[in-house]
């Protein structure tokens, strides 16, 4: 089986690529990236080939996903600070994109796992949220990703095109990149322990997550892909924890080994307060999966960023 993966040199997709390499019926392994975040690096070792190209270039992707068996659809602009600043290029890249890689699928009925958000859900208070809650985007790059989602499930409806969207919630570990404005939580908690500097926490830090290791989530992708999993209706994508700030804070920092200094900046807008997903229909998909605990999963990642650390200081 050849499995394409868009944004396969980002975060999740490079630890997808290396899952799906090490797979005994996965054959070939093609990351198609722009490079915008994602880097040649994140594959060093991963025996998958880059392509690189962009998905806002429709000869670039159709070539490219009609040498492939499967595709998954990680390529987007993440994060909401980065959409707020300009939600013209979120919607062209996370909405448009998508489009484009299912016209690419529809043409020869290559089946499609994409990538959506919880960040679709809103500010809900409602928790655990399950994929029947009102959708209610409160930044544009929810609303993006709402589109997106909304695309690939149309595309089953509509041309029988076997499609799989995943309402990601929040992923982390080792790639997750880290040092800039944008940067998610757990990488920028993690270094700024790591080298004793003071962590800034927006809000009040009792805003809640379900975190989700990302060799879980790439384990998933790659069971999903090799068995064809379909759904017709969105299907979340994390276990059912709830873990506040603070808490993974206190968390980061006992395997940092040294106290942390915490600093509160205000909420962002179009941050959402507390997540939790319903994992039943996720559970029900794939009944054999067993996700990687939070404190295996935070020990891996901690242990990550201190040999970049290193690394980065020889
Ligand atoms: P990432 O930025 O590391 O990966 C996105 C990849 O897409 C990058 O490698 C980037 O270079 C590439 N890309 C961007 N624009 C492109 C284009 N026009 N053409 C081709 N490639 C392009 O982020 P990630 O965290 O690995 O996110 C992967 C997917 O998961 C995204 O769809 C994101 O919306 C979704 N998601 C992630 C999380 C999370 O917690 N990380 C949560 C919810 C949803």
């Amino acid at each position: 089986m050849r499995v394409l993966v868009t944004g396969g040199a980002g975060f999740i997709g490079a630890n997808l690529c290396r899952e799906l390499a090490a797979h005994p019926r996965v054959a070939e392994v093609v990351a198609f990236d722009d490079l915008t975040t994602g880097s040649e690096r994140n594959l060093d070792g991963v025996e998958a080939r880059l392509v690189v190209g962009s998905i806002l270039d429709r000869p670039a992707i159709d070539a490219a996903v009609a040498e492939a068996d499967v595709v998954v659809h990680l390529a987007a602009r993440p994060s909401v600070p980065r959409s707020v600043a300009d939600p013209v290029r979120s919607h062209l890249v996370n909405a448009t994109g998508t489009v484009h890689v299912l016209e690419a699928c529809r043409r020869r009925d290559t089946p499609i796992i994409a990538a959506s958000s919880s960040s679709v859900y809103g500010p809900t208070r409602i928790l655990p949220k399950h994929e029947e809650l009102p959708t209610r985007p409160q930044s544009p790059y929810a609303a993006s990703k709402l589109a997106a989602e909304s695309a690939v499930l149309a595309y089953g409806a509509t041309y029988g095109l076997p499609v799989l969207a995943l309402r990601f919630f929040n992923v982390y570990g080792p790639l997750q990149s880290v040092g800039h404005a944008y940067a998610a939580v757990i990488p920028t908690f993690a270094d700024a322990a790591l080298r004793g500097q003071p962590v800034h926490i927006h809000g009040d830090g009792r805003q809640t997550r379900d975190f989700t290791y990302v060799g879980s989530v790439a384990r998933l992708l790659t069971d999903a892909a090799v068995r064809r999993v379909t759904s017709p209706t969105p299907v979340n994508l994390a276990f059912g924890t709830r873990t506040s700030l603070l808490e993974l804070l206190e968390r980061i920092r006992e395997l940092a080994g040294r106290p942390v200094e915490v600093v509160f900046d205000p909420a962002r807008p179009g941050d959402v307060r507390d997540s939790q997903a319903d994992s039943g229909r996720l559970e029900e998909l794939f009944p054999d999966h067993r996700p990687v605990p939070l404190d295996a999963g935070l020990a891996e990642t901690v242990s990550w960023y201190e040999r970049q650390i290193a690394s980065a200081r020889r």
